[in-house]
């Protein structure tokens, strides 16, 4: 297998301090590496983007320490919606909706089975979705019947602009966030918004509990951790202002348990949680004549 050297996405530098290593299968390792300049981890060296379709057989349907077990089933539809709309209310985002025009579109970009842009498309939004997963979006089309694209989002041409972007737990899995973010930006309408949920690399968050057993250190489906000050820089590049932060999730205790509950209320009201929100919009630039 051939891997790439890549440099820091925000300093463009390769100059890096190694964390440590997680194996993948019997004879691949991936390593992360954390910036020395801005703090930025990464997966590095890393698959190409074109062999990533063999890291993601079964990521949907057959569930071993990573991915899920059915992402198909009306279980998984209805937690995936409970939690969409715990983040929603995070984002303020009822209150950004009522101060749209009638027509309004919002593109979900790693839409995975399409639950949002159905989500959205019930709400009275012209919703759509794009993944590079056809099994996902083959359900999204065929069994909820909204607008969604199996096509690389880099390369897509779309005809329309924005109110709304989400990436929902998708930019850690990217192979290239800082494109993405450029190309959002040119499509996200002047008064639209940028929703960003991914998991949290920060010292205040319980992964340091965990160390490289975190639950978000599955390589090389991530390849990108960011914490809130790495992901604001990159936004801040790319000509993005962040609006609003959350935090939420702690991974501590089972899952349904009491332990779990208390833990996660207590990592969201105090801002420690190991997943983020942030929401988003372009800097408006002022010019002196
Ligand atoms: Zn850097």
């Amino acid at each position: 297998m051939n891997y790439e050297h890549v440099p820091c996405i925000i300093c463009k530098s390769f100059d890096t301090t190694l964390r440590f290593s997680k194996p993948w299968g019997d004879d691949e390792v991936f390593t992360l590496v954390r910036c020395k300049h801005c703090g930025l981890e990464f997966v590095n060296p890393r698959p190409f983007y074109n062999d990533m379709p063999q890291y993601y057989k079964g990521y949907f349907d057959k569930r071993t320490d990573r991915g899920y077990s059915d992402y198909f089933s009306k279980a998984m539809q209805t937690e995936v919606l409970r939690l969409l709309a715990l983040n929603l209310a995070d984002l303020n985002f009822y209150e950004f909706e009522s101060t749209l025009p009638d027509t309004r579109y919002a593109l979900d970009i790693g839409c995975a089975a399409g639950y949002f842009v159905d989500y959205m498309a019930k709400r009275g939004w012209k919703s759509s979705g794009i993944d590079i997963a056809p099994d996902c979006i083959n359900y999204a089309t065929t069994k909820l019947h909204v607008d969604a694209y199996c096509d690389d989002f880099l390369t897509f041409n779309f005809t329309n602009t924005y109110h709304l972007i989400t990436l929902w737990a998708t930019i850690e899995h990217l192979h290239y966030p800082d494109r993405f973010l450029e190309k959002i930006f040119s499509l996200l309408h002047d008064d639209g918004l940028l929703y960003i949920s991914t998991c949290r690399s920060s010292i205040w968050s319980p992964r340091i509990l965990f160390g490289k057993r975190w639950r978000y250190y599955n390589f090389p489906h991530h390849l990108y951790f960011f914490s809130y000050a790495t992901l604001a820089k990159l936004l801040q590049l790319k000509g993005f202002t962040i609006t609003r932060f959350a935090t939420y999730g702690s991974g501590i205790g089972k899952a349904g348990s009491t332990i779990r509950t208390v833990a996660d209320g207590l990592a969201k009201k105090l801002y420690l949680g190991d997943m983020m929100l942030i929401a988003a919009k372009k800097q408006k630039h002022t010019f002196n004549c």
